[in-house]
C-alpha cells in the first residue's frame, strides 16, 4: 500500500477511536472510554498485588459517580440548550479539578464518573466534595439568566480484588442515598448500614 494510504488510514482511525472513545458535548470520555481505561487500570493494580512491580504503583481506585440535581428542571424551565450548558460547566470545574491521571467520563444522560488513580475512599469523598462545593459556589451564566444547580454523588474505592461493574454499583448505592438523604452530598459506599 501506498505510504499516503497507511497514513490517511491511520489518521481515519485515530478520528473513528475519538469519537468511539469520547463523549461529543462534553468532550469527557463516554462510557465505552471510561470502562475500557478503568478496566485497563484495576488490571494493573491487580498484577501489583500479585507482585508484578513497575516503575509507578497505582495500589488503588476510587470511583466517584455523580447525578445532577433536579436536572430535569433546568431543561424545563431554561430549555434544553441551557441543559447542555450545565453539562459543559460541571465538566469543566471536574476537569480543573482532576489530576491528568484520572479518568473523567459521561455515564449517562446527566451522570458523570470518575476514576481517580491511587486514591482511598476518603481521598475520593474530598475530591467529590470539593467539586461540589464548586459547582454549588459558581453558578452558571447562560444568555441573561444565572443558572444555579448541585450535585449529588457517591464513592466508592478498590485495591484491585473488585470487579469494575460491583465497584460502579457500589457507589450507585451511595448516590442513591446522597439522594434520597436530601441531595447536595458525597456518601461513601462504607458508610452505607447495609
Ligand atoms: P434527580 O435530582 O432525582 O436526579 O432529578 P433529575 O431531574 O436530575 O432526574 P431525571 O432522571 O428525572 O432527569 C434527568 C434529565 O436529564 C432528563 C433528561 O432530559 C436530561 N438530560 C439527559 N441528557 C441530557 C443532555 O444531553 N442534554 C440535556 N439538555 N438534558 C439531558
Ligand atoms: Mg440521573
Ligand atoms: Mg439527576
Amino acid at each position: 500500500m501506498e505510504e499516503k494510504t497507511i497514513k490517511s488510514l491511520k489518521a481515519e482511525i485515530r478520528k473513528l477511536k475519538k469519537l468511539a472513545y469520547f463523549d461529543e458535548l462534553t468532550g469527557l470520555l463516554n462510557r465505552r472510554g471510561f470502562k475500557d481505561a478503568a478496566n485497563k487500570f484495576l488490571h494493573q493494580i491487580s498484577r501489583e498485588k500479585k507482585g508484578h512491580r513497575r516503575k509507578v504503583t497505582l495500589g488503588s481506585l476510587a470511583i466517584v459517580l455523580i447525578d445532577l440535581d433536579y436536572f430535569k428542571k433546568i431543561n424545563d424551565t431554561h430549555g434544553h440548550d441551557a441543559g447542555d450548558a450545565a453539562l459543559k460547566h460541571i465538566s469543566k470545574i471536574i476537569l480543573n479539578r482532576a489530576r491528568d491521571i484520572d479518568l473523567v467520563g459521561r455515564w449517562g444522560g446527566e451522570e458523570i464518573i470518575l476514576g481517580l488513580v491511587g486514591a482511598s475512599e476518603n481521598d475520593a469523598e474530598l475530591v467529590a466534595n470539593s467539586i461540589r462545593e464548586r459547582l454549588a459556589k459558581n453558578t452558571l451564566a447562560f444568555h441573561r439568566k444565572k443558572i444555579h444547580f448541585t450535585l449529588s454523588a457517591g464513592v466508592s474505592c478498590s485495591g484491585g480484588d473488585i470487579p469494575l461493574d460491583k465497584m460502579i454499583l457500589m457507589a450507585d448505592k451511595a448516590l442513591y442515598e446522597s439522594k434520597y438523604s436530601g441531595r447536595n452530598k458525597v456518601i461513601k459506599y462504607s458508610n452505607l448500614t447495609k
